[in-house]
């Protein structure tokens, strides 16, 4: 489909048939019928395509999956509980005990935690980086045994864009594929596979859904890795899996290799899927999806620029203003507008910014982000408390640092509850 993607955001993924429903069915089934053992084997070994248990596939997940799949361009996709089980088995896919991989060190707090202390358990080593070092700073944290670089295309919380051409370079130069987090940027406003990219994640959480609905992830692979040219690395796509009657998912499958390997064995053995409920949510929200963004960077800029110019801000971070040290990034990657989250400090420090927050009226504390409605938090004391003040310096989180998601209310309305908290200060 050739459409724009305000056009896919509405119709791509299913395709309803003469009197079928317009709007994608719920499948609240766990299992299907077949009427030979036959029928129902061939599902087993994989050589048939077809439903059996919703664990392994549904039909709801996989039209919304289909979808953003068709919105970032890719190959094939697939739906997970949450964004955590999409950055976890987008790793753990090609990763496993005695390997290394390099992740940017200003990603979102849970992966943080994710890959520096539970895939470290599991005998998986994550090297984190600074993501402005130069490229020739970066190759020296390559080790024999590095099998992915993962970043995020705007970092949460400190909205940073990521260099594209730098990390697909640093990755493919090295012959590992390289893994990017879309979840801020949303496919509206960033297809990553446009730039190198080879494998996307989301938490659906955010945007997609953007009514603070449910919690879902996503997988999407662009389907251009070749995983056979770098076979010896990826024994688990490259070699027979013994776990499926010997199928190698890379010479049977294709493009759809990786995905297939995802959901036979990590959806099979780990069970992180999405409900069809919650992918119905999800859809809703892609419906939406385009129209929201637009308004959520125009609101964002505005609330940035309103920041940039009171005297009571110490600083602003939003890589929309002009002055922005990523605004020529932005303009590369995101030439529509990168998101609604911005952050900034509060002159006064960590006391002040509390008495702000503490203030909003409109604006509400909440632990999340990228919504439909203005919501903020305090990253040093809510999302990364539990890493060190060391940590936290590293992952370029200022202790005054607030994290705001502009909503899609009135930007005036906005500005307004703001200007009445600073005035309480
Ligand atoms: C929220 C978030 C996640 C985790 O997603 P959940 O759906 O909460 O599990 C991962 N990456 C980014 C960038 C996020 O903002």
């Amino acid at each position: 489909m050739s459409n724009s993607i305000e056009t896919k955001c509405l119709h791509a993924g299913y395709n309803p048939g003469n009197g079928e429903p317009r709007q994608v069915p719920i499948y609240q089934s766990t299992t299907w019928k077949y009427s030979t053992s036959d029928d129902m084997g061939r599902l087993f070994d994989l050589e048939a395509s077809g439903y059996f248990y919703t664990r392994l596939q549904n039909p709801t997940n996989d039209y919304v999956a289909a979808k953003l799949c068709a919105l970032e361009g890719g190959a094939a996709g697939m739906l997970t509980s949450s964004g955590q089980a999409a950055n976890f088995f987008a790793v753990f896919n090609i990763c496993e005990a005695g390997d290394h991989f390099i992740a940017s060190s200003s990603i979102y707090g849970g992966t943080y935690n994710l890959f520096g202390v539970t895939m470290a358990k599991m005998g998986i080593e994550c090297t984190f980086v600074d993501q402005e070092l130069p490229y020739e700073e970066l190759c020296k944290y390559i080790k024999p045994n590095t099998k992915c670089i993962f970043g995020e295309t705007i970092t949460n919380p400190t909205c940073s864009v990521l260099d594209f051409e730098k990390f697909a370079r640093l990755a493919h130069e090295h012959g590992v594929p390289l893994i990017v987090d879309n979840t801020f940027a949303t496919p509206v406003n960033c297809r990553p596979f446009e730039f190198g990219a080879d494998i996307v994640t989301h938490s659906t959480t955010k945007y997609i859904d953007g009514h603070a609905s449910s919690v879902g992830g996503a997988i999407i692979d662009s389907g251009n890795f070749d995983w056979m040219a770098h076979a010896e690395k990826f024994p688990g796509l490259t070699t027979p899996d013994e776990s499926y009657h010997g199928i190698t998912y890379a010479t049977k499958f294709g493009k759809g290799a990786y995905i297939t390997k995802a959901t036979a064995q990590l959806m099979r053995d780990f069970g992180c899927i999405q409900s069809p409920q919650n992918a119905y949510y999800i859809q809703l929200g892609l419906e939406s999806l385009a129209v929201r963004m637009e308004r959520h960077c125009k609101n964002a800029l505005k609330v940035a620029e309103y920041l940039q110019n009171n005297d009571k801000i110490a600083w602003v971070k939003y890589p929309g203003l002009k002055s922005d040290s990523h605004y020529n990034l932005a303009q590369k990657y995101l030439p529509k507008g990168t998101c609604g989250v911005l952050c900034f400090g509060v002159k006064g420090g960590r006391d002040a910014s509390i008495k702000f927050m503490d203030s909003l009226e409109l604006a509400t504390i909440a632990t999340h982000v990228a919504d439909c409605k203005t919501l903020l938090l305090h990253p040093a004391s809510h999302t990364h408390r539990q890493l060190s003040d060391e940590q936290l310096r590293e992952a370029g989180i200022a202790p005054d640092l607030i994290r705001f998601s502009v909503g899609l209310e009135d930007a005036d309305d906005i500005i307004a509850d703001i200007e009445q908290a600073l005035a309480k200060i």
